[in-house]
């Protein structure tokens, strides 16, 4: 069996409204629904875990009741840092194939769902990855140097794991350099592979990623 934890366990800063960024809607529905959909829509039996900050719980509750968005997930709540989070959500979840994804992505592709969860259940472990399309420069000392692109690459969600690499891994203490999933696996000494992401599987942070949303949907 597979699982998803789809991550809103923090508190993060807002856009132009009050509202999390998971709730704010899209032609009239959380951005969260979407999300979720996505990866019921790749497998209806997939067990999903959705992580949300405790004073969060109720609001996702009254907009379900709102909206008559059935579901059947368990929910984990938020921890101080992503890794709390995700560390919460691995103890709800009985797969065999875990993946972990951002609640504000709900762009990501099914084919690149697939993707994951079938190298991970080879291999392991699975992450999106894009080359980026812009120039880049590293900082050096007070200056901006330019660098050889095709030497980095953007990595999305979903992050996809063996249950046993992801328990083993979420043991370890704490590290601020922890940013996602992969760097805790590989922290405990196994190899990340990955697959091709999908471009339009933003993370919808700013004001204007919210115009390409609406677009997109
Ligand atoms: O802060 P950042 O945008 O990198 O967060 C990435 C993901 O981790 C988001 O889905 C966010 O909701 C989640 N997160 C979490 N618990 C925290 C902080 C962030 O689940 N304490």
């Amino acid at each position: 069996m597979r699982s998803i934890i789809i991550t809103a366990g923090g508190h993060g800063k807002r856009m132009l409204s009050s509202t999390p960024k998971q709730f704010i809607e899209l032609k009239g529905r959380p951005i969260l629904f979407y999300t979720i959909e996505k990866f019921l829509e790749f497998d209806p039996s997939i067990e999903v875990i959705l992580v949300l900050p405790q004073d969060h719980i109720s609001t996702w509750e009254n907009l379900c009741k709102q909206h008559g968005f059935k579901h059947n997930l368990k929910i984990a709540e938020g921890g101080k840092e992503r890794f709390h989070s995700v560390k919460n959500g691995l103890s709800l979840a009985t797969g065999d194939i875990v993946g972990i994804h951002d609640s504000v992505r709900p762009f990501v592709s099914i084919d690149v769902i697939d993707a994951c969860y079938k190298e991970a259940a080879e291999r392991g472990s699975a992450i999106p990855i894009m080359s980026p399309k812009e120039s880049m420069r590293q900082l050096n000392g007070d200056k901006w140097i330019a660098v050889d692109r095709s030497e980095y690459v953007f990595v999305q969600t979903p992050q996809v794991f063996s249950r046993g690499y992801l328990q083993t891994a979420y043991e370890q203490e704490y590290k601020s350099i922890f940013t996602d999933d992969a760097s805790v696996v590989e922290a405990s000494g196994r190899e990340i592979h990955t697959v091709e992401g999908n471009e339009e599987n933003i993370k919808i942070t700013t004001p204007s990623d919210l115009n390409w949303a609406e677009l997109f949907i």
